[in-house]
């Protein structure tokens, strides 16, 4: 186990700071999660896997994790102003909720094929008005929001009295001024930087709910500081998503939070940074996307043939979770041999044969790559490092196979174990089960090949032998 600190590099103050829990021995993060209109694609997997990575390994340091991760089922709109869940009811001919459910469903799906853990509670928007009503009535009591023609506004230059909008993502109000393009009754706005919290629903809007301001709907960056206070408190340890929500959804969090509560909500803002198709940004709007399912099926154009989720696990895992990444198909296949070369290695360990005298030199060389292994993930849950670092333990078994160093069962149990630990309960990724079915199918090879060497077939046994040896798999012949 790890005894050093552990350092995460906080968008809030864009450095690296150490880790402490604001509560003992509990971390409360709250990570944004999907906008279930469509099927996610590998994208929105890729950050929904590096948090999965950083809530293991929270969890494996002992920390009392509760991880709150929403659905958003309603508020997300398009430029159009009309809501993106809404929109995709009327074309499918189905209830809003209807759509909401399948994609849900369908995320979880997905999620489990790529060996992602539940989060501890999964709240929806639409479960949450009530909460997102009183933020609001608080705001306007606080001269920080207005209701203009049904919908209410957050007042951005009221503020800015109390503290700078835009601070989390290195924006100042010129910037934002220039920049805003809100498409949506711009004409019911005081200022058009300022952002809805409440919608006034149309008459042909789909999701409508009761509110002291009429019918209508909340808007999307509310929902999550409504959750994330009602689960987490007014101020937690971690909050995550996707680069691209910085600005403006994690700025209005921000701005809604400090507003309402007077404190700044999580400690530590952390933002995956996005993966690439051909150089984009992959993308639901675009259509530069892949399907999880296109990929693991084989049937996308780009892929000439079908990828395992955790090989494809261990190629967003071979990136740093702050570094963009271009998935292709020779990227994949790169990850795929080393993929490989890691079961190879993992199988070369179990085969390793022991003597029955300890050896505590050995153990210190174990422990010292252990430290190592548990530095990369210190340093801000540097996967890359990791995975590098863990080829490394190649020149260890290396050295125990060509006799440089003996190896007893108390030395090999604690080395598996730790393969164990990094690959299947840290990275997620699934060793284990071709761990055990090669080892299964080794067996049988290693008993034919007795039976071939009792019964003076050296033809066989040797051809067996130098088989598996292509294999990377060396058999050492004590008698
Ligand atoms: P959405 O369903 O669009 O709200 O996105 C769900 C999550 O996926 C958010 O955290 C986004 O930031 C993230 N996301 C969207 N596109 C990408 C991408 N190309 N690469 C990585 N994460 C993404
Ligand atoms: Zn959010």
């Amino acid at each position: 186990m790890s005894q050093k600190d552990l350092y995460i590099y906080n968008s809030l103050t864009s450095s690296k700071e150490k880790f402490k829990s604001l509560r003992n021995n509990s971390v409360g993060m709250y990570v944004c999660g999907p906008t279930v209109y469509s099927d996610v694609h590998l994208g929105n997997c890729r950050t929904f896997i590096s948090f999965d990575v950083i809530y293991r390994y929270l969890a494996h340091l002992g920390y009392k994790v509760r991880y709150v991760r929403n659905i958003t089922d309603v508020g997300h709109l398009e430029d159009t102003g009309e809501d993106k869940i809404s929109k995709k009811a009327k074309t499918e001919k189905l209830e809003p909720m209807e759509i909401a459910q399948k994609y849900t469903n369908s995320f979880r799906e997905i999620l489990k094929k790529f060996n992602v853990l539940d989060p501890s509670i999964e709240p929806t928007a639409s479960g949450h008005i009530t909460e997102q009503i009183l933020i609001i009535e608080d705001l306007i009591q606080k001269n920080l929001a207005y209701i203009s023609n049904g919908s209410v506004y957050f007042d951005i230059s009221n503020y800015n009295e109390i503290d700078s909008y835009g601070k989390l993502s290195g924006r100042d109000l010129d910037n934002i001024k220039s920049n805003s393009r809100d498409l949506v009754s711009q004409d019911d706005k005081k200022n058009e930087f300022d952002f809805a919290l409440w919608k006034k629903a149309e008459k042909n809007h789909l999701m409508r709910w009761n509110s002291p301001w009429g019918e209508g709907f909340p808007g999307w960056h509310l929902e999550c500081t409504a959750m994330s206070k009602k689960y987490l408190g007014d101020e937690f340890d971690i909050h995550g998503g996707g680069i691209d929500l910085k600005f403006p959804h994690h700025d209005c969090e921000i701005a809604q939070c400090i507003g309402h509560t007077g404190k700044q909500p999580a400690k530590f803002w952390m933002h995956a940074n996005m993966l690439t198709l051909n150089n984009k940004k992959m993308s639901k709007s675009t259509g530069n996307n892949i399907l999880p399912n296109e990929l693991f099926s084989g049937i996308n154009d780009q892929f000439s043939k079908p990828y395992d989720p955790n090989i494809v696990r261990f190629f967003f895992l071979q990136a740093h979770y702050r570094n963009e990444l271009d998935i292709s198909e020779s990227a994949i296949q790169a990850s795929e041999k080393g993929f490989n070369r890691l079961i190879e290695i993992i199988n070369r360990l179990s085969l390793v044969q022991t003597v029955k005298t300890k050896n505590d030199k050995l153990l210190d060389t174990i422990k010292k790559w252990e430290n190592n292994c548990y530095d990369c993930l210190n340093d801000d849950f540097n996967t890359p490092m990791l995975l590098a670092e863990i080829f490394n333990s190649n020149k260890i078994i290396n050295n125990i196979e060509n006799n440089v160093t003996e190896i007893s069962q108390v030395e090999k149990d604690y080395f598996i174990n730790l393969f164990d630990i990094f690959l299947n309960k840290i990275l997620g990724l699934n060793f284990k089960k071709d761990k055990i079915n090669n080892d299964s199918v080794l067996e049988i090879l290693l008993k034919l090949r007795d039976n071939a060497r009792k019964h003076k077939d050296y033809k066989l046994s040797d051809s067996i032998r130098d088989e598996l040896a292509k294999i990377g798999i060396n058999l050492n012949d004590k008698d």
